[in-house]
């Protein structure tokens, strides 16, 4: 549920400065804070998940959630129509570093490459 020493709970619990953009019983939303984009935000579960790995068919509900959430994000930050990606890195080769499961939204400027 909390996980101490996670920084993804810290900001979910409100045990955090950070400034959240969304909220609610599902998910929370907030600034990365080393953005690749002019509009870079994660999505969250509140619940601590390490990772996609860790995910059961009755967490369904909850991606779905992620997903939509993002979406509205990125029409909130006016870059529905100009475009915009999702991206949920999962273990060692993807490169995750913070073992909570998170979304990116990153958009805000054009992304020449699909994958790197
Ligand atoms: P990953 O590489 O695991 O998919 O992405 C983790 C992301 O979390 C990185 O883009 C990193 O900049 C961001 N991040 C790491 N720690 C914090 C934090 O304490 N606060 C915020 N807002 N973002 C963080
Ligand atoms: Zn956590």
């Amino acid at each position: 549920m909390y996980e101490k020493n996670c920084p993804f709970c810290s900001i979910t619990s409100g045990n955090s400065h950070q400034i959240l953009l969304y909220q609610d019983n599902l998910v929370t939303a907030f600034k990365d804070i080393h953005p690749i984009t002019p509009v870079h935000i994660l999505v969250v579960p509140n619940r601590h998940v390490e990772s996609l790995n860790d995910i059961a068919m009755e967490d369904e509900a909850l991606l779905g959630h992620m997903i939509t959430v993002a979406k509205g994000l990125a029409k909130e930050n006016r870059i529905d129509r100009s475009g915009y990606r999702l991206v949920i890195n999962a273990g060692p080769d993807s490169g995750q570093s913070v073992f909570h499961l998170h979304l990116h939204l990153i958009g805000g400027r054009h992304m020449p490459f699909k994958f790197q």
